[in-house]
């Protein structure tokens, strides 16, 4: 038997939750056409769809939220926003935005007509990162390490890049056409696994080599660096904020969602160690975001986010946060639930393609695995697989990803272990007769490329 985490904290402010019927909730999923993404929350028990955004606040961020400095220009609160993100990620130019998105666009779009480069190889882009290159003409490129492609293979750093390939890469399309190398910390499509600092080093290195700037998508830095400290032994007796400047020391270049581990509910930044390039972004914040001392954010949230960055590296915060998210991974494991293995950082991964073998890519198993357990019990998860990723070649053949996943992602401090039990004892029982899963198809997509699992209208397919 798997014993649940003891939370650090203690509960002080409640929102009820209601599971409604069976026969109401196939109403409700009817109505948001198969779609989870569709549904109201109201309608949800469990609510594991993401853990962007989603995550309870202490008392602490609700007071600093009451001493926001809401002016327009130099607010108290960006003072203190900006000297947290340089003292906790230890880079120097700060611009915030309204989220990681906003960030991704205008640092990826910005590298990218600076180089007049396209192709952007990454350990494994995330959608929103991807959507945004996309859309910008570019080429996103997955070069995931050997060892992330079998799920059940416990390796401890299964979110790294495979750098022969990345180094392949490069000299097949010539390093002036790679417009930045990006590393996802943690590896969010991947399995929330984590990125080693010798992966990351290395990664410099070919980036030195030829000339190319390295990002880093920080959205779950915290994380990533406690999955650090547990999995190498030589980093076991260091402190999270040494490792967190330790794997960050490598990177030009940074985009962040405060919704992950800024422990917020809104915002994002994007942070540089080049100046020049700094001004470049300062003006595009200006027109598209808001002044640079705001970046679309109230001066509350720069203060909640602030609070959140020095509570996301405490130890006892994270350890509860890591182990909270195994213990849901271990649970569904002993009831014989094919997940990732090892467990990652914020989220438990189903590989849906083994739990529903007769369902083919084209019906979507993620997404339909989704579907049937909101029906079954309530609990939103969000299904990673060909609806969000498969890509069509110019040749007209569908490109499908090498996943299949239905993500749990648990937001941070908000359910309980018993909440999480019900979670796995429904997947479970749901699992137990997989046939009840059936295929969806596609009703409606939108024209926008790489957002379709978001707005996709969705049936059985029969
Ligand atoms: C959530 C996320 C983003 C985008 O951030 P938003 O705040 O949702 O716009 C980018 N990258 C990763 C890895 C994420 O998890």
């Amino acid at each position: 038997m798997v014993k649940p985490p003891v939370e650090p904290f203690m509960i002080r402010s409640v929102a009820p939750i209601k599971l409604l019927p069976r026969e109401e909730r196939l109403r409700r999923l009817e109505e948001a056409w198969w779609n989870v993404f569709r549904l109201r929350s109201e309608d949800v028990f469990i609510d594991l769809l993401t853990d962007s955004g989603t995550g309870a606040m202490s008392v602490y961020q609700w007071a600093a939220l009451m001493v926001g400095d809401e002016a327009y220009a130099g607010s108290r609160s960006w003072y203190r926003f900006e000297e947290t993100v340089r003292e906790v990620l230890g880079v120097d130019y700060v611009l915030p935005v309204h989220q990681g998105r906003a960030a991704e666009r205008i640092l990826y779009t910005t590298l990218m007509e600076r180089r007049g480069a396209k192709v952007v190889p990454a350990n494994t882009h995330f959608d929103t990162g991807r959507a945004v290159i996309l859309n910008a003409g570019g080429e996103p490129i997955d070069l995931p390490t050997p060892e992330a492609r079998d799920p059940h293979l416990r390796h401890p750093f299964k979110g790294n890049m495979d750098l022969d390939a990345l180094e392949s890469l490069i000299k097949e399309r010539g390093p002036e056409n790679i417009a930045f190398i990006l590393f996802v910390v943690t590896n969010n499509t991947a399995g929330g696994q984590p990125v080693s600092i010798d992966n990351i080093k290395a990664a410099r290195e070919i980036a030195d080599k030829y000339g190319i700037p390295l990002v880093m998508d920080i959205c779950r830095f915290a994380e990533n660096a406690y999955l650090i400290k547990e999995r190498d032994p030589r980093y076991a007796s260091k402190s999270i904020p040494e490792i967190v400047k330790e794997m960050l020391k490598y990177g030009d270049h940074f985009i962040m969602s405060a919704k992950k581990d800024g422990l917020a509910n809104i915002g994002g930044f994007i942070a540089t160690r080049d100046q020049d390039l700094y001004e470049e972004l300062a003006a595009r914040v200006v027109l598209e975001e808001g002044f640079i001392t705001y970046g679309g954010l109230a001066g509350r949230d720069l203060e909640a986010i602030a609070q959140g960055l020095r509570e996301v590296i405490d130890e006892d915060y994270l350890k509860h946060r890591v182990e909270q998210v195994r213990y849901l991974g271990e649970l569904l494991l002993e009831r014989g639930v094919p997940v990732v293995e090892p467990i990652g950082g914020h989220a438990v991964y189903v590989d849906a393609a083994e739990a529903l073998p007769h369902i083919p890519r084209d019906k979507f198993p993620a997404d339909a695995l989704a579907a049937h357990l909101y029906l079954e019990s309530g609990v939103r998860a969000v299904g990673l697989g060909a609806l969000a990723f498969a890509r069509e070649r110019e040749d007209g053949a569908i490109e499908y990803p090498p996943f299949e996943y239905l993500r749990l992602a648990i937001p941070r401090r908000t359910y309980t272990n018993t909440q999480l039990e019900y979670v796995a004892e429904s997947l479970a029982r749901l699992l137990e007769d997989p046939k009840k899963v059936k295929g969806l198809k596609i009703v409606w997509q939108p024209r926008v490329k790489g957002v379709r699992h978001f707005l996709a209208k969705l049936a059985p397919a029969d």
